[in-house]
């Protein structure tokens, strides 16, 4: 199995768009897609950012037990469905997973080998400027998720990374650095060097 990470930010930090980033620069890592009752936003695509499904959907997924965690976040669903997670597990790659805290605790305690990265904006006021500029994209809540965002950011210290968002291109080679040093962990390579040296 690969490693999985869990990346966690305070709503409008910049996590989708270093997600991006590190999947269009290492193309060998899975991602696992959740599936929400909210609206896609300019740029997103069903199934590939979110499976978008309606609140009646959400709720016969929650009845059938097929989610391996959900929550309700800004009035909307989310959650990762267990079928999501064999599909991007199965492939043996690396995975990477956007979740809130309490999902990415849900999974940790899943898989304990999971490596947890919290990004951070250099400030409240960047991030709010970051939430008004998507605001035009017809972002809404901003004072919630500011107020949130304060909540969130003291659960850092449970992480074992923190990445501060203030240049996207350092942050995005920081997430990358973290990906690739972990594939070169002892317990991970192990295996190879015994099939290498015949050991
Ligand atoms: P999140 O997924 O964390 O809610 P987004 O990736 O949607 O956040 O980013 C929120 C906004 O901030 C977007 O308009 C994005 O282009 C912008 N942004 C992301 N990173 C930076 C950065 N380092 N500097 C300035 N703006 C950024
Ligand atoms: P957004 O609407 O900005 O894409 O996401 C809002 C919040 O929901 C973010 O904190 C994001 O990490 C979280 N989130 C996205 N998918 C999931 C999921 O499957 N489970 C949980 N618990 N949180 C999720």
């Amino acid at each position: 199995m690969g490693n999985i990470f869990i990346i966690t930010a305070p709503s409008g930090s910049g996590k989708t768009t270093i997600i991006h980033s590190v999947k269009k620069d290492i193309s060998t890592i899975g991602y696992c897609i959740s599936h929400t009752t909210r609206k896609p936003r300019k740029g997103e695509a069903h199934g590939i950012h979110y499976y978008f499904i309606d609140e009646d959907g959400f709720q016969k997924m929650i009845e059938n037990r097929e989610f391996l965690e959900w929550a309700f976040v800004y009035g909307k669903y989310y959650g990762t469905s267990f079928e999501s997670m064999e599909k991007a597990l199965s492939s043996g790659e690396d995975l990477l997973m956007d979740l809130d805290i309490r999902g990415a605790r849900a999974v940790k305690t899943r898989y304990p080998d999971s490596s947890l990265i919290f990004i951070l904006p250099p400030s409240i006021q960047a991030l709010e400027e970051r939430l008004k500029k998507r605001t035009k994209g017809g972002e809404k809540n901003i004072e919630l998720r500011i107020t949130k965002a304060m909540e969130e950011i003291q659960q850092c210290v449970d992480y074992d990374y923190i990445i501060i968002n203030d240049n996207l291109d350092k942050a995005v080679e920081e997430v990358k650095a973290v990906i690739v040093s972990s594939r070169a962990y002892k317990t991970k390579r192990l295996s190879l060097v015994k099939q290498l040296f015949h050991l």
